[in-house]
């Protein structure tokens, strides 16, 4: 079992983590006496980590969202856009994370008057600072925003256009998040459609709560190439007694074709998508080789980082630095930033530092 210091040296890539989701709880609170919002249900900083987190009754996804009317409420002006986006890259930096896409929907911070323009530049520009103060500090990192349109409202086209048009200044792509039943992925289709004529990327929450429809419709009719999630696709798989697995024909594709789950085990289990780590199907699609990728969805909600996540998946699966390893090489691999560019990370950082631990670890045995 890696040590916990092992585990926050080991490079990780994080392909799904939303910005409203990962904010310092002290942060939350100057923010909010900045902008004078009131709703905070405390000013404590470790209470208030507690509620966004402990305090969470498990498996309601209706309080799991509340937490977010708080982090949005605060993320309303250039500055505070800003500071939350650097710090965001400081934050994973610490945590040994050498490649993330981060995601945010720009529709969400436009209440104090922002252009989704200016939303787009604050964080680009937070990201930006929190990169050079990651260098600066040894621990380099690169960070690449996916913009995320809300699946219940109706701006996904302007969305993707504003993702296309900041292609070539940090935006490496187009997501759509939010409430899956009663929303198919296929409502959104003339924006999926564009970012396919612009050949840019995509990636679509599908197959979290709901099922196989969804994960269906982003991949055959949306053209996706990465699942946020993805985990209902084992509704597609079964088990015989015998240990016998079958594929059905949408699970042997999602194999087949190599596309990345973006899987988030902790979240899924507040949310109530699967009752407990122990039961969660990522186990299973990594034993059957899926391509799947490790990641923390929303680090100050459910509590997690990249290293604790690692951490608690090898205490309940009895995974080593190959699992790890592999995982960080499929999510490499599936990321949006140019080939050239994931290969080095994998030449120069990923292997050789995985290299290293697993060396360490066979001589401390
Ligand atoms: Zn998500």
């Amino acid at each position: 079992m890696p040590t916990t210091d092992q585990l926050l040296r080991a490079p990780k890539v994080l392909l799904h983590d939303h910005l409203d989701g990962g904010l310092r709880p002290q942060t939350v609170i100057e923010l909010a006496s900045e902008c004078g919002y009131a709703g905070l249900p405390t000013n404590e900083p470790e209470a208030l980590a507690r509620w966004f987190a402990s305090d969470v009754p498990r498996r309601d996804l209706v309080r799991y969202l509340a937490g977010f009317t708080h982090t949005v409420a605060v993320m309303q002006t250039k500055d505070a856009l800003e500071r939350v986006a650097k710090e965001c890259v400081e934050d994973l930096a610490a945590d040994g994370v050498v490649y993330a896409e981060v995601r945010f929907a720009p529709e969400l911070h436009t209440d104090g008057g922002l252009e989704l323009e200016s939303v787009v530049t604050s964080v680009l520009s937070g990201f930006e600072a929190g990169m050079a103060a990651a260098a600066a500090n040894r621990s380099p990192i690169v960070v690449r925003a996916l913009l995320t349109a809300m699946r219940t409202a109706a701006r996904s086209l302007e969305i993707a256009e504003l993702a296309v048009a900041f292609r070539d200044s940090g935006v490496c792509g187009f997501d759509v998040a939010g409430a899956e039943a009663g929303y198919p992925p296929t409502r959104h289709l003339d924006a999926f459609q564009l970012i396919q004529r612009e050949n840019f990327h995509a990636t679509l929450h599908a197959g979290e709560a709901f099922g196989l429809p969804s994960i269906w419709e982003a991949l055959q009719w949306c053209n996706a190439e990465r699942l946020g999630h993805g985990v209902r696709i084992v509704d597609d798989i079964t088990v015989a007694a015998s240990g016998e697995v079958t594929l059905g024909r949408l699970a042997s594709y999602v194999r087949d074709r190599r596309v990345p789950l973006e899987m988030c085990p902790t979240s899924n289990v507040h949310t109530g998508a699967v009752k407990s780590l122990a039961e969660h199907p990522i186990e299973l699609l990594r034993r059957l080789r899926f391509r799947v990728t490790l990641n923390t969805d929303n680090r100050l909600m459910s509590d997690v980082t990249m290293s604790s996540e690692m951490g608690s998946l090898c205490e309940v699966f009895g995974w080593g630095f190959t699992d790890l390893e592999w995982l960080t090489l499929n999510a490499m691999k599936s990321a949006f930033c140019p080939f050239d560019r994931r290969l080095a990370l994998i030449d120069t950082v990923i292997k050789p530092r995985y290299a290293q631990l697993t060396a360490e670890s066979l001589r401390t045995h």
